[in-house]
Parts: C-alpha cells; structure tokens; sequence
C-alpha cells in the first residue's frame, strides 16, 4: 500500500515514544508536511547540504535523521548562506524532514543498545535515568454483558500494556453491585427510589500515568450507566525506566589498550582518543553514550564501569575523569552512524509487515566534519 510520512512516524513513535525526548530537545518535522504520500526514504545521521544534494539526486522525498536540523533557532531564511540554503532546496524539491534524537537514544532497542550490542556487552543496563513511567490501576464495575466493550475501549485508550511484550492484559471478578437511584437520576438499570441488586463484573486494567485522564475519558463513553462506578489507585510495584547510555560486561574480557583497537575497529574510526592511567588493566564492565556523554561520566563510575565510551570529551573533562581512575575511549560522535543500518533494517522490516509500497535507503554520505592527520 502507499503510504504518507504520518504512517511511517506513527509507527516509529510507538518504538521511539516521543515523550522519552529529553526537554527542549527539537525533535519531529522539521521540514513540509506527513500528510502527502512518500515513495523514497533515506536515512541519515546528519542533514547537511551535501546529504540534501544526495536526497535531490536519488528522488527521496522523505529524509528521516537522528541529528534535528534545525538544533538552534535560525537567524534568517536567506538562500546566501549554505546551511540555510539546503532548507530552501528541501522546500523546493518538496523533501519532508523528520528528526528522532534523544527519543532514538533513550528507548529500548535505540540507539545505545545498538552501541552496546556493537562492542560486545551483555546483560546491559541504563546508565543514566532519564524518565520513570509510572502506572495506576483502574477497577471499573460493569454488567457482564458490557465488560467486553469497555475492555476494549480501556485496552484501546491504551490501557493493559504490560512490558513490552504483553497487551491487553485485564482481570475480571464477578460480584454484586447495589445502588439506590435517587430523583434526578435516569438510571439505565432500575428505578427512581428502589434499590437495585445485581450481578456485575469488576475490570482491572493498569494505566500509565501520563494516559489516565484518557482512558476514564474512554470508560465514561462507552460504560452504559449515568454513573459509572471506578476506582484509581497509585500502584507500587510496576514502572518502566528509561534512559541515556548503557552499562554492561564484556562477552570477553580483555586489556585495556587491545579494547580500545577493537572499538576503533567496530566503528570503523581512523583515529580514536583515550584516557587511562593504565593500558593493560583488564576490561570487564563498559559503560556506553552514544553522541557527547561527557556530562554523564560519574554515572559510568557509580555502575562500575571500567571503561565509559562516549564522544566530544571536554579537555578538563578528561583530566576530571583521569583524577576519577575512570577509562575513557573518545571514538567520536560520528559512531552514532550505526542509525543508518538500524533504522533501515527496522524500516525494511515494517515495509515487509504493513506492505508499504516504499523505498527505503541510508545515505551513502560520512557526515564527519573531522579528518585527521
Ligand atoms: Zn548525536
């Protein structure tokens, strides 16, 4: 089927919620619109002139990036200077532009998954917290014959999600519900005065915090009484924790200097830094940041890290960090180019899925602004 720009983004902000963005980050569209159909999508970390030029000349009409480009307000709209020039070949080419940044790095199976599954650990987990979803359960009484329908409505609003493997998920118990309309009242069951007696169903459902107010929203619609009777309450024991970077152990442990070459290896770098007081110390537990985690590196020393890979590290920084007897490997930031190849899988794999009539390729362009000697 075709497709525009909307089902595309739909279906990647359910795997990259859009709330996991940390603030004022500048994600989404950043260029035209998601309502005209796509027919060629390219992937890219970077949207710089020289990868517009590519998505003109390969008739893409949909560029998807990590990096937003348009991370700081722009000063005019003038075509004189390059950088904004390319906006006015994107309008004029009628290419959309649409950009995942910390939402990609935070989710689960993003970003800094990819980068830790690159350089071999295992058993990871968050470095940095960034978000904790919290959730609620919702106890709706309701006639037997109606428990379906307002299951459905709940589970629709989003309720009923537990982990990310389980949907739908709901409990029901039988009892008796009473109440005695008083004047005034338009009961569905009973009568003005008398009270009524009879078999209900209770439906449990949990909620995430954020999605309350819609789901009592979806109840109160569909629940055949005036009044529906139901109950929210804060529950304890169930949250989802999100965020940046990941810590975790080496498949093989190995010295110092000799996982600093295979990193360079893995990202296929021409040059790395790294900070260590010692070159042959074993390497066993890994922290990982992908872009510039410099600001995050005492979380890699709470979790236990030997060694924190991140980029764009700070020179005082590292001399903090060297004082810390924390090991750092700097490969750059550009290693965040494992996006192209993972989200054109994931994209491949939705296509095949949903059988969108779409073309999907990564930009065949290294965005590094650095060489080296
Ligand atoms: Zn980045």
């Amino acid at each position: 089927m075709s497709i525009t720009g909307r089902h595309l983004v739909q279906k990647f902000e359910a795997f990259a919620p859009t709330y996991l963005a940390e603030q004022g980050d500048p994600i989404g569209l950043a260029v035209g619109t998601l309502d005209r159909p796509i027919s060629k999508i390219m992937v890219t970390l970077d949207v710089r002139p020289e990868v517009v030029q590519e998505a003109i000349e390969n008739q893409v009409d949909f560029i998807f990036a990590h990096h937003p480009p348009i991370f700081r307000p722009l000063k005019n709209l003038s075509s004189d200077t390059p950088q904004n020039k390319m906006f006015h070949d994107l309008i004029k080419h009628d290419i959309t532009v649409y950009a995942a940044h910390t939402n990609l790095d935070i989710t689960e199976n993003g970003m800094n998954d990819w980068l830790a599954e690159a350089v071999g650990i295992e058993n990871t987990e968050i470095m940095t917290e960034t978000q904790r979803v919290c959730y609620k359960k919702l106890a709706v009484m309701v006639p037997p014959e109606n428990a379906a329908e307002v299951r459905e409505a709940l589970t629709a609003a989003g309720a009923g999600q537990i982990g990310t493997n389980y949907v739908k998920c709901s409990y029901t118990l039988e009892g008796t519900g009473r109440f005695t309309p008083v004047k005034g009242a338009d009961p569905t069951i009973g009568e003005v005065g008398e009270e009524e007696q009879l078999t209900e169903v209770k439906v449990e459902v949990v909620v995430p915090n954020r999605l309350i107010d819609t789901v009592i929203q979806a109840l109160v619609n569909t629940h055949p009484y005036e009044e529906p009777a139901f109950d929210v309450y804060t529950i304890e024991n169930l949250h989802d924790n999100y965020g940046l970077g990941r810590v975790g152990n080496l498949i093989e442990p190995m010295p110092f200097k000799e996982f600093a070459q295979k990193v360079k290896n893995v990202f296929n770098v021409s040059s790395l830094r790294y900070i260590t007081a010692d070159e042959n110390k074993l390497v066993e537990r890994v922290a990982i940041c992908g872009g510039d985690g410099g600001k995050f590196y005492s979380d890699a020393l709470k979790k236990q890290a030997d060694v924190y890979i991140t980029g764009d590290v700070y020179y005082h920084v590292g001399h903090d960090m060297l004082a810390d007897g924390l090991s750092v490997i700097d490969p750059g930031h550009h290693i965040e180019e494992i996006c192209k190849t993972k989200l054109e899988e994931l994209f491949t794999d939705w296509k095949s899925e949903e059988n969108w009539d779409v073309e999907i390729l990564s930009s065949a362009l290294n965005t590094d602004p650095y060489q080296f000697l």
